[in-house]
């Protein structure tokens, strides 16, 4: 079973930690057996997740909010039964599978308990035939993969962060992976999902065939919900067949917004390259060497489908400049290298990416404002801009930025954060793509979805009316922070 990484160790020295508890709680989990850790690492550990502001805590031995206790259920039935006993004792409860989110949304209050969900661990029935798997929530994507490999399958989902997160998150956020423009973001790929609620109860959802007309979707109300709602302990996906042929291009474009053009008609075409992302001049400089804006293709599956998509990519791209394949072989090899995110931090410099999702008409000026609000900002360095997603209807921006503040870096980092999304609310465009809304874009959701953000708060008061489950996350419940 593949372990979670930590952005980067705890020092040796942990500062203050406080008792465990509450005693009820714990007496009540160990009466039913299920396995708790209570250590001060254990819990320290599970205080954060990979948020970036949290990593010089880390380096520092902080613990800003320790949980009081850390659950690790080994079955659907023992996740509802944690729940029930959290409620029974008012402890808050914050769902954890990889902690590879980004947004302060994994991280318990003070006293609340963590519910690790790695120890659903397995992968419980592929069908090959309808190309189907259904899987403990807790299971990470290279051990989905190993399983689906040997049918020749694929899940098609491969988020930079593949080997730190697991299935639970993934729906749970609406992650997208690198490759989705072929394969789709998850939530595309959900067919069936269980739950369990606040009351105790285990509900199944979906899993009777493929986009069923039988009432509103009510496995929607959990893809996406950050652990708001109710605990996702099994999900059912839909698979594609492993590639047998893949293909790359790249291209140089005078300015951003030709590149954005051609990939408008690539994907209006019907083309569906799997990677289509194209950077602007500064990542293009950055990543790999160019002056000018590149666009990096691959695609992978049927040959004679891969080799179509590429000539309709050549067309569509026939004003720019053809670039060598050696920039697809760069992107492959730096594409999962975060390694400098911990020692930036660790050296004071404010680093974050933010994600939107807008239609192909705004995205131009979308670029354009948000990079100019960031360069704004006091103390900003740098801020820069990919397209990462491709839809018919519009793209994903994929913002960069960097600081170096004068005094405190949280400051820095929240104005910025403010900034870019006060942009997003203005133009009208999403608050977010795939990483999910947790505390750090709380702050805006309710502007964002204007009165349909009451329709939220209703569903919240539905499943969880004491606020217990992930406090602060989506803005919904009473938070300590
Ligand atoms: C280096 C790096 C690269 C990344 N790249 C990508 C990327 O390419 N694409 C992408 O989409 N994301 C990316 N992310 C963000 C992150 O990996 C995703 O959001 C991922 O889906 C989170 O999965 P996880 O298992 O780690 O969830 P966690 O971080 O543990 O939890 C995320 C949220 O989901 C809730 N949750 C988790 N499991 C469950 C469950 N079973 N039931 C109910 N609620 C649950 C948590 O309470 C929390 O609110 C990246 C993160 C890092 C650190």
């Amino acid at each position: 079973m593949t372990e979670p990484v930590a952005p980067i160790p705890f020092s040796e020295v942990l500062v203050d930690p406080p008792a465990a508890g509450p005693a009820g709680l714990l007496a009540e989990l160990a009466e039913r057996r299920i396995p708790v850790a209570t250590g001060p690492r254990e819990r320290a550990e599970h205080a954060r997740d990979w948020w970036p502001p949290a990593i010089p805590e880390a380096a520092a031995g902080r613990v800003a909010r320790w949980p009081g206790v850390v659950a690790r259920p080994r079955t659907s039935d023992e996740v509802a039964a944690v729940l029930v006993a959290c409620r029974r004792h008012h402890v808050p409860v914050t769902p954890q599978g990889g902690r590879s989110g980004v947004v302060d949304g994994a991280t318990p209050p003070t006293g609340g308990l963590a519910l690790d969900l790695t120890a659903l661990d397995h992968v419980l029935e592929v069908d090959p035939v309808s190309q189907l798997v259904r899987v403990e929530a807790g299971v990470f994507g290279p051990d989905l993969e190993r399983a689906l490999e040997p049918h020749g399958l694929t899940a098609g989902h491969f988020p930079q962060s593949f080997e730190i997160s697991t299935v639970g998150g993934w729906v749970s956020c609406r992650g997208a992976g690198q490759y989705s423009t072929r394969y789709g973001k998850v939530e595309e790929r959900v067919r069936g999902l269980r739950v369990a609620l606040l009351d105790g109860r285990l509900v199944e959802l979906g899993a009777r065939g493929p986009h069923p007309a039988t009432g509103p979707d009510l496995i929607g109300l959990f893809v996406g919900a950050e652990g708001t709602l109710g605990v996702i302990t099994e999900v059912t996906l839909s698979l594609s067949r492993r590639a047998r042929h893949d293909a790359f291009a790249a291209r140089l474009f005078a300015t951003f917004d030709e590149g954005l053009e051609a990939c408008r008609r690539i994907i209006q075409r019907g083309a569906r390259p799997a990677v289509l992302r194209l950077y602007d001049e500064s990542e293009s400089r950055r990543t790999f060497g160019l002056e000018g804006c590149a666009l990096v293709v691959l695609d992978e599956g049927d040959e004679g489908l891969v080799e179509a998509t590429l000539e309709v990519v050549a067309e569509e791209c026939a004003g720019s400049e053809p670039l060598d394949e050696a920039v697809v072989a760069t992107w492959l090899e730096r594409r999962n290298d975060v390694s400098a995110l911990a020692p930036l931090w660790s050296a004071g410099v404010v680093v974050d990416t933010i994600e939107t999702v807008a239609p192909w008409g705004a995205l131009g000026s979308l670029a354009r404002d948000v990079r100019a609000a960031l360069e704004a900002v006091p103390g900003m360095i740098v801020a820069s801009v990919h397209q990462s997603h491709a839809y018919e209807d519009g793209a994903c921006l994929y913002f960069t930025f960097a600081g170096r503040p004068g005094g405190d870096p949280r400051a820095l980092h929240r104005a910025a954060w403010d900034a870019a999304l006060d942009t997003l609310v203005s133009a009208g465009a999403a608050l977010s793509h795939h990483h999910g809304v947790g505390r750090q874009r709380a702050t805006h959701l309710a502007r964002s979805m204007g009165p349909s953000y009451e329709l939220l708060r209703g569903l919240k008061a539905l499943f969880d009316p004491e606020g217990l489950l992930n406090p602060g996350v989506l803005g919904l419940g009473e938070d300590d922070r």
